[in-house]
Formats: structure tokens, C-alpha cells, sequence
């Protein structure tokens, strides 16, 4: 359920003793269809903007700080408006906040005193992206702030937010996150081309329903693997460049190209780029199968990306492994694959209408029966990008 704003005022007004009335702004999570790693090496993806969303509500103060709530951790986290600009990462969820003010200073915006506060429906840690919610959320907060002296582009959100990430909390993400967020649409999935940074809606056919399936396990290797595969892909780049120095990116390798080629490729970078390489193409393949209305190939794309992670991008886990493997066993299911950045998190499954709550009970039957877990799954309907709540 939507988080409305008459329940966002009254838990605004009991936190901070505060007069003025807050703006809210809303921010949604994601759920990539498919096309997982492929943003950072500036190639296709596949998202779709979610109802479940991050809200934050601002309202101006004159204690001389940045008074920062979250109610899902029931911890505030209070800063100098001055101190900002030079604030370190303290390595906690206010980070991403922070990131984001010390971006928008640096468009040449100032860091006014205000009471921020900060609720989420997005699962943190699930792979629906809490975190591009959270940021694309405060950022539209903080411009409200500022709206006298910046009014950056929409993409600029998007790009401000992700440098919030990389750079401040420090995960070397890509644009896919915070993109999605921002520009979502009712309906539609997006064929986000991270090179250009544009994008196409691609419509998504009737007959089928998404259906996103929380495995609630996070392995911890998370961001140092995250870390190491940016490594390898940008090591099969200078692999690549022996050989052909226009290539400035995996992007520029067409799956003939790197099939005439990788042999001089070192074998771990040579399987990092195949899986890169052909689930870029493979968002191109599923949308051209959505626009076709051909749900079973959409299917086949969809798992043949789950064993493009599991084997040669290696970002898979047992428990999403068997997620999948029973899913795609079961009535009615056209495709499975993990979603997000891996190692735990959600799978992404197409499940024909009639056949979602044999889906549901089954697959939650199987899971429990093997580790004692039941899986959350939520529907997955296309919603608008972030703005400011009415
Ligand atoms: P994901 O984006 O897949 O949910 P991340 O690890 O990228 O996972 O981001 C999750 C982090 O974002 C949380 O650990 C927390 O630091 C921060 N975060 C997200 N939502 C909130 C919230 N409502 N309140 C405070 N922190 C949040
Ligand atoms: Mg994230």
C-alpha cells in the first residue's frame, strides 16, 4: 500500500517539532527485467519503475542543520548545514542523503537548514534498488531547497544521484538505478541505452505478469565482488584493445565481433565479457520479443541470462539458483532470472495470469521445505518515475 501524504504529515509534525508544512516527493524502486552489469559497461537495460517507493518530506528549519530522519531504522542523523561540503562517508545509510546535498552544493546550489524526513517501501538489500529511491527522493528534496538558484534537467538528477553512489558512498554503480527511477512510466518497461543516456518505452505484453520473488538471503561479498567484476571487465577491455584499439568499452564489441576474437582474451576476462557482451544483446532480443507479443520467447531470453550470471559472471547463489530451477518447472511460468546486483536478492519471473498463485504457493512450499524461508513475492507493475507527491 502507497504511503498517502495525510499519513506522511502527521508522522512529519510528531517527529520534528516543526511549523512549516513539509513537501513530499516520491521516489521509486526498480526491478530490472533484464540486462544486469551491462550499465557500467555502457550497454542496454531492461527496468521498470515500481509502485513501492522511498518518500521524503522537507520542510525549511532555522536550527542550522540537516535534521535527517529515517523511520524504517528509527534513527536520525543531524549535520551543520556548513560541514556538508566537506563531510566524510561515515559508511551508514545517511551517506547516501549526504552524497547527494554535497552534489547539489556542487552545482552551485547552498545547503539550506531543513527537517528531512525519510520512509521507504523499497526492500533495502532485496536488488529493487532502496538505495536510487532513497537518493532520487532526498534529491528532489534538496532542489526543492535550492529551486531559487539550480533547476538541473531530469537526467542531471539521475546523474547526480549515481555520483552520489559511486563517489561518496562508494559503489562503483551505474546509471541503471537512479535512470529508472527518475524517468519510470506507467505501463512500459525502459530500453535505457547507458551509453547515450536515453531511452525507449517498450511496452509490455497483456498476457503476462511480473512477478518479483525476495529470497531474503544477501550474501556478503557483495560490493567487494561488485568491485572485482568492474576489474575484469575493464581488464577484457584492454584485452580487446590489442587487438582493436577503437574499443573504448565492452559496448563497442558486437557479439560477432568478441566471437571472432576471444580466444585472445584471458579466460576469466573472456567469460565477464560474454556474459556482458551477450545480455546487453539479449535486451535488445527480449524487447524485440515484448513488442512482438511472444511470451515464450520472452521466457527463454529471460533464463538463458540466469545461466549467463550463474556460469560466467558468477553472481549467482544456491538459493537463487534453486529459486529459479523450481520456478521454471511450474505452470504457467515463462522465464526466471536473478535481478539486480546479485549474490542473493530477487529473482524476476514472467508467470502467465491464471497461473500466479500456484506460482506463489509452490514456489514458497519448495523454498521453505529446502531453507526453512518463505519468500516474499511482490507484483510488478510499471509506475511513473519520481516527482513530488500531490
Ligand atoms: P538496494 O539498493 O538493492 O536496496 P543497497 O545496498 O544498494 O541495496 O542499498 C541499501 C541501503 O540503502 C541500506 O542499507 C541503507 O543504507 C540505505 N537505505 C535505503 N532505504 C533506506 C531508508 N528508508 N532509510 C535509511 N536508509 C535506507
Ligand atoms: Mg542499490
Amino acid at each position: 500500500m502507497a504511503l498517502v501524504s495525510g499519513e506522511i504529515l502527521a508522522a512529519f509534525r510528531e517527529h520534528f517539532s516543526n511549523a512549516s508544512i513539509p513537501t513530499i516527493y516520491r521516489a521509486p524502486g526498480r526491478v530490472n527485467l533484464i540486462g544486469e552489469h551491462t550499465d557500467y559497461n555502457l550497454g542496454f537495460v531492461l527496468p521498470i519503475a515500481l509502485e513501492m517507493s522511498c518518500y521524503v518530506a522537507i520542510a525549511p528549519a532555522s536550527h542550522g542543520q540537516l535534521r535527517i530522519f529515517s523511520r524504517d531504522l528509527d534513527e536520525e542523523f543531524d549535520l551543520a548545514t556548513d560541514v556538508v561540503p566537506t563531510a566524510s562517508p561515515m559508511h551508514k545509510w545517511h551517506d547516501y542523503v549526504i552524497g547527494v546535498a554535497r552534489e547539489i552544493y556542487k552545482l552551485g546550489a547552498p545547503i539550506r537548514s531543513a527537517d528531512i524526513w525519510i520512509a521507504s517501501e523499497v526492500p533495502t538489500g532485496a536488488g529493487l534498488s532502496s538505495s536510487a529511491a532513497l537518493e532520487v527522493s532526498s534529491g528532489l528534496a534538496f532542489l526543492n531547497s535550492a529551486a531559487d538558484s539550480v533547476t538541473p534537467e531530469r537526467l542531471e538528477l539521475a546523474r547526480l544521484a549515481q555520483r552520489a553512489e559511486s563517489q561518496f558512498v562508494g559503489m562503483p554503480c551505474g546509471i541503471m538505478d537512479q535512470y529508472a527511477s527518475v524517468f519510470g512510466q506507467e505501463h512500459s518497461a525502459l530500453k535505457i541505452d547507458c551509453r547515450s543516456l536515453t531511452h525507449e518505452d517498450v511496452p509490455l505484453p497483456e498476457g503476462v505478469e511480473i512477478i518479483a520473488v525476495n529470497s531474503l538471503v544477501k550474501h556478503e561479498l557483495g560490493t567487494s565482488a561488485y568491485r572485482e567484476r568492474v576489474a575484469e571487465c575493464a581488464e577484457a577491455v584492454a584485452a580487446i584493445q590489442q587487438a582493436d584499439s577503437s574499443v573504448r568499452s565492452l559496448r563497442d564489441v558486437p557479439v560477432q565481433l568478441f566471437q571472432e576474437i576471444q580466444d585472445s582474451i584471458p579466460l576469466l576476462p573472456r567469460r565477464r565479457a560474454r556474459h556482458v557482451i551477450t545480455d546487453s544483446q539479449r535486451v535488445l532480443d527480449f524487447a524485440a520479443a515484448a513488442r512482438a507479443q511472444d511470451v515464450g520467447e520472452m521466457g527463454r531470453v529471460f533464463v538463458a541470462s540466469h545461466r549467463s550470471m550463474q556460469y560466467d559472471y558468477e553472481i549467482s547463489c544456491e538459493e537463487i539458483d534453486f529459486l529459479v530451477d523450481t520456478a521454471i518447472k511450474l505452470p504457467g511460468v515463462y522465464g526466471s532470472r536473478m535481478t539486480g546486483g546479485g549474490f542473493g536478492g530477487c529473482t524476476v519471473n514472467l508467470v502467465a495470469p491464471g497461473a500466479s498463485k500456484e506460482f506463489r504457493e509452490r514456489l514458497s512450499n519448495a523454498y521453505h521445505e529446502r531453507y526453512s524461508i518463505r519468500p516474499v513475492f511482490y507484483d510488478c507493475v510499471p509506475a511513473q518515475g519520481a516527482g513530488k507527491l500531490k
